[in-house]
């Protein structure tokens, strides 16, 4: 019987373990950039949404204005490309407490999980 080649071999020891550092410094760095813009929470730029999530960060802290009210959202629930900015995400968000003529919210912070201090307060924030 010939050989069959080899196409499903897993990756040798060395091969995971180059792929792991690569994951590692990806993380790394996608972690910097966040931790960077909310010290920062520059108007002029922001993550991706991979670069959130590949850092482990994708709880993103929603502020209104109009109820001064504050909810966490996990980016990884919106069906948006992963290139997209996570300051563009501001444009689809809408407080449903908050009548009418309701103030954009204000995006605070990229997090890793979702503060328990906050899970306790119910905003409804809507994505569109
Ligand atoms: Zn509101």
């Amino acid at each position: 019987m010939p050989e069959q080649p080899d196409r499903n071999r897993g990756l040798s020891a060395a091969e995971l373990m180059q792929k792991r550092a690569a994951e590692g410094a990806a993380r790394k760095e996608a972690l910097q950039v966040v931790e960077r813009w909310n010290a920062e929470r520059s108007p002029l730029w922001s993550p991706t949404i991979r670069c959130a999530v590949v850092a482990g960060t994708p709880w993103l802290d929603v502020y209104c204005p109009g109820c001064r009210t504050s909810r966490a959202i996990d980016i990884r629930t919106f069906d948006l490309h992963p290139l997209a900015s996570v300051g563009s995400l501001v444009l689809g968000f809408r407080c449903s407490w908050c009548p009418g003529s309701a103030p954009m919210p204000v995006l605070t912070g990229l997090h890793a999980a979702p503060p328990a201090a906050r899970c306790s307060k119910i905003m409804p924030m809507e994505f569109l």
